[in-house]
């Protein structure tokens, strides 16, 4: 990025970080980025793919500049993979990245404090790595990582909400009894109470528009093929980009469970282990997205995403918003993650409309910056 005058430094979160500097001084600055890690056994376009769009947007300009600054960011850490806690490069961005988070630790037992320090930064430096109040907007390119634009055969979409989560765990109990010597109408189990939820979970999620539930896990107890389960554990995953919705489903399938349970004899109790808002990108660069996509010749399509991205910690605070690319296949996580030349051509063009849609839009880059 020097030769493109750009500005590089690695912050003391560990961010990539290169401002390419505005037509005039002190002008505030646009942040185009995504993240740089990855997850065991991943594809090549997760996360890097929005980092090397952004430097390709810069290289495009042909040493042309804008009203504003454009800071290119490469997230250190957003999967989550070696602390169980996601976001922490975005986290520090928005001054999140607290001595809590800095104390978990990784499998082997390093704190994510120590982690910055074997990796030559300072973690008492991280609070310069936060936002200074210039910051206008924040904008991500990132693979779909699903099969909708590719079923409805259009490269880009404009993400207009990421979507809330609610993450629990049910255990069922019944009674282990002789699978032999049991009848059918004298048991209590529990494997089979679980599997009747199941089937609810699939059955609530499809009647309800854009809501999504998973039951990902099951343990069962004592688990031999002879024995009646006296214990089953599963996990369920429920996703909406309404939070009300949501809630509303995560209550209509702990009543069913109870019922169920209550009408096999078993018991039920669940328990939350994570309720995650949804978060609504901005109202006002979602439409220039869409905008700048039909530019490209592409018909505009919007979209929630059902993962979480580093978009959703900026949001809190700078207007952010995100620009999704066709996954052939809904391949993600995977080796045989890819995207399509076109779609990343694409993409650059819808970048550049964008960048100068908002490069002729006063409101846009004089607006007061926020405290
Ligand atoms: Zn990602």
């Amino acid at each position: 990025m020097e030769p493109l005058d750009a500005q590089v430094r690695i912050d003391a979160a560990g961010n990539f970080r290169a401002v390419y500097p505005a037509a005039l001084t002190h002008a505030s600055r646009l942040l185009i980025g995504s993240h740089l890690d990855t997850v065991p056994n991943a594809g090549a376009y997760d996360g890097v793919l929005g980092v090397v769009l952004a430097i390709a947007l810069l290289e495009q300009l042909r040493g042309r500049r804008l009203p504003f600054a454009i800071e290119v960011i490469g997230f250190s850490e957003e999967e989550g993979v070696r602390f169980g806690a996601p976001f922490i490069g975005s986290r520090a961005l928005v001054s999140r990245l607290d001595q809590e988070l800095l104390g978990t630790l990784d499998h082997r037992g390093v704190s994510v404090r120590e982690a910055v320090e074997e990796f030559g930064l300072n973690p008492e430096e991280i609070c310069g790595a936060a936002l200074d109040n210039d910051a206008l907007g924040y904008l991500e390119f990132h693979i779909e990582q699903g099969p909708v634009l590719e079923q409805l055969n259009r490269p880009l979409a404009a993400v207009e909400a990421i979507a809330g989560q609610s993450r629990l765990e049910f255990t069922f109990l019944g009674h282990a009894n002789h699978a032999g010597t049991t009848p059918m109408h004298l048991r209590s189990d529990a494997i089979a109470g679980a599997a009747e939820w199941i089937s609810a979970v699939e059955r609530v999620a499809q009647e309800v528009h854009g809501l999504v539930a998973t039951v990902g896990k099951i343990e069962a107890k004592p688990g031999a093929s002879n024995v009646i389960a006296s214990e089953a554990r599963l996990t369920l995953d429920v996703r909406h980009r309404s939070d009300e919705t949501r809630a509303r489903a995560v209550d209509n399938l702990i009543r069913q469970a109870q019922g169920i349970a209550v009408r096999r004899g078993l018991s039920v109790r669940e328990n939350v282990v994570l309720s995650q808002h949804a978060v609504a990108m901005d109202p006002f660069l979602v439409g220039e997205i869409e905008q700048a996509i039909v530019k490209t010749g592409c018909k505009p399509h919007r979209i929630v995403s059902g993962a979480g991205h580093d978009a959703m910690i900026l949001a809190e605070k700078v207007p952010s918003a995100m620009i999704f690319l066709r996954t052939p296949g809904g391949i993600s996580h995977d080796p045989a993650e890819s995207v399509l030349q076109d779609d990343v051509e694409k993409a650059i063009a819808c970048g550049l409309h964008l960048l100068d849609q908002l490069a002729s839009c006063p409101e846009f880059y004089k607006r007061t910056p926020r405290a």
